[in-house]
């Protein structure tokens, strides 16, 4: 990694200690850099905001796209203090930046209790599978919300907690 992509990577790091610290939300920050400057900076802001989505990726994006007047991150960069989770790497597809890079992995957020496996669990679930809203994650479909053709989203509301 180049000095500079280090050093921005330093930073979301320093904003994720800071966020915490300030009790705003979880350890988390993201930066979205263009042309080498910042643009854009993001912090996990679940708890204060009450905004299950507020997750630093995605706060990051939505200020950059403002900053742009633009939908999508072209040419961007965006600097994340952790690996992003699935629905921050959704939000990354769809804002289409030219790169990623991260510092923590997603082990070592699960081992600070933020564990998003589950969620991956599901996502390989999810397509072709019919079942109730409750249906146990790996249980064999039960076909009780969508008619034989349609397809559920099985959700499993215990694995998807928040540490507090
Ligand atoms: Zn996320």
């Amino acid at each position: 990694m180049e000095g500079e992509s280090q050093s921005f990577l330093e930073r979301a790091i320093a904003l994720a200690v800071a966020n915490a610290r300030n009790s705003d939300g979880g350890p988390f920050a993201a930066l979205v850099v263009k042309d080498g400057r910042v643009i854009a900076e993001g912090v996990n802001l679940v708890t204060s905001a009450n905004d299950p989505t507020a997750h630093a990726e995605v706060v990051a994006i939505r200020a950059a796209c403002r900053a742009l007047g633009h939908f999508q991150l072209e040419g961007c960069e965006i600097y994340s203090s952790c690996e992003p989770c699935p629905m921050c790497l959704g939000a990354i597809y769809w804002a289409r930046p030219a790169r990623v890079y991260y510092a923590a992995t997603a082990a070592d957020a699960s081992q600070a209790g933020f564990d998003d496996s589950f969620i991956y669990r599901q996502i390989a679930l999810a397509h072709g599978v019919s079942g109730g809203l409750n249906a146990p994650i790996g249980a064999p479909a039960s076909n009780n919300f969508t008619g034989n053709s349609g397809r559920a989203f099985m959700f499993d509301s215990r694995y998807a907690q928040y540490p507090e």
